[in-house]
């Protein structure tokens, strides 16, 4: 097992040379090449086990030999120290033996420290990371552009790690308050983790990171990793939670198919939903919502691939103009657009129509959904009213609604409390440089951070 750049199939590297490289020397996207596949007696032995046991199980394949079985347990029993739990809408707690008849299931992915599903990647890498460097004398510095949740997920998860910088970038009114605040409040003056506010969007935050790793002089000197999720180290731990819940849902469901819903940006959690459909997880079909930024929904439906620049949404994590794992879903399913469109089904929503979504749901089951996972469950709506057969459906919450309060709080029209991690943090002072989107400004910040 190895894994092979998606532009080069003959370039190929180990798990710790892709983590810690990010991108191949071709600027290719690091793929598995093999991708295990479970039998029926394997998913069973999968399914009766915890969270952490399981997702210990599956690295094994993914990280082939290079850290061993103990470490792996150890990695992921510290990195998944949160519930993980399969919710009805109505907000009564079925973890995991569904007993109701509700076919309509919310998978909560927001319970880390951070409060988005991105910590389940990030605390997993971080520890990877840590693992691999642990006889290494060289520094290496984790450059990451954020459009919300990144940042802080990463940021927490590499607090503190020796020979690591972590230098995030943030576009300045693109990200909400609570996300900016945590962001800004992960170290202090003295720790590895810094937040650079960039005048600029997203894109430009994403371009910088870019020109960066291109311009081979800077990546060497700086010694630089990704950690967004062109890196492969991101996507594989996110297809753990999706075989593990998949069982869980099956084994109170034998007879029903499944279909997730996946509110989505950068398509990294529906790649990491792919990679555990070919494992072997008992799920039929992917649907994904999309905001104003559409560009997989619109190849859903027309086969052309046309990124846009991104424009600013209530569900500000998922506004990515030019999705950067869709290469790899192309990839996993040979360019064959057939294929991809029998598993995929995508949808789009506007901001209203988000809105108006969130308070309905509120109104009448008193679960509050953040706008992405609102994005996710209008789709799986969609799907379901297109659809006349019967199936079970999961949707991906990603994030806890608390991070988007003030829009939050403005749409159902009183305030929510807001989590203890969220209310300590807003006892923390900001502490963040600000530059324009310039490499050379950007160099200078990393000139810094290693002095
Ligand atoms: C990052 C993020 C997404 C999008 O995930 P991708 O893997 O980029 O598709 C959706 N919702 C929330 C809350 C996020 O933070």
């Amino acid at each position: 097992m190895h894994y092979y750049s998606h532009t080069d199939i003959n370039l190929k590297t180990t798990f710790k040379d892709a983590l810690l490289a990010s991108l191949a020397n071709d600027g290719g996207l690091w793929m598995p090449s093999v991708i295990p596949s479970f039998s029926e007696s394997e998913l069973i032995n999968l399914a009766a086990m915890n969270f952490s046991d399981c997702a210990a199980h599956l690295s094994e394949y993914f990280v082939s030999n290079q850290l061993n079985n103990k470490t792996l347990n150890k990695i992921c029993y510290d990195a998944y120290n949160f519930k993980l739990p399969i919710k009805t809408t109505l907000g009564d707690e079925q973890n995991p033996n569904v007993t109701s008849n509700s076919q309509d299931y919310i998978l909560e992915l927001f319970h880390g420290p951070t409060l988005a599903f991105k910590d389940f990647a990030a605390r997993f890498m971080a520890r990877c990371t840590s693992e691999l460097l642990s006889k290494s004398i060289k520094r290496k510095t984790i450059l990451v552009a954020t459009s919300g949740d990144t940042g802080g997920a990463i940021g927490d998860a590499f607090l503190n790690q020796k020979n690591i910088n972590v230098i995030i970038l943030f576009p300045k009114n693109g990200v909400s308050k609570v996300q900016e605040q945590q962001l800004c409040t992960i170290g202090n003056s003295y720790s590895n983790i810094q937040a650079v506010k960039v005048n600029g969007t997203f894109d430009d935050c994403q371009k910088l990171v870019k020109d960066a790793f291109s311009n081979k002089s800077m990546s060497k000197k700086f010694s630089l990793m990704s950690a967004n999720s062109i890196n492969v180290g991101r996507v594989i731990p996110q297809s753990f939670y999706y075989l593990w819940s998949s069982l869980q849902v099956k084994a109170t469901n034998p007879k029903l198919p499944i279909v997730y819903s996946i509110p989505s940006g950068n398509l990294g959690n529906l790649t990491g939903g792919l990679l555990a459909k070919k494992m072997g997880a008992p799920i039929d079909r992917f649907i994904v919502g999309n905001n104003a930024n559409d560009p997989f929904v619109r190849y859903l439906k027309s086969g052309n691939y046309n990124p846009l620049p991104s424009i600013p949404t209530l569900s500000n994590a998922m506004d990515i103009g030019r999705p950067n794992n869709f290469p790899r879903i192309l990839e996993l399913y040979s360019n064959n657009y057939e294929n991809i469109t029998e598993v995929c089904k995508g949808f789009s929503f506007s901001d209203s129509e988000t809105e108006i979504h969130i308070k309905k749901i509120f109104n009448e089951t008193g679960y509050l959904m953040c706008p992405h996972t609102a994005i996710g469950h209008l789709a799986m709506i969609e799907y379901r009213n297109k659809n006349r057969t019967d199936f079970i459906g999961v949707t991906v919450a990603t994030a806890h609604p608390s991070k988007f309060t003030e829009n939050v709080d403005r749409i159902i029209g009183h305030k929510t409390e807001m989590p203890d991690t969220l209310k300590s943090i807003f006892k923390k002072k900001k502490i963040y440089n600000t530059i324009s989107p310039n490499i050379t400004e950007l160099e200078a910040i990393l000139l810094n951070s290693i002095l």
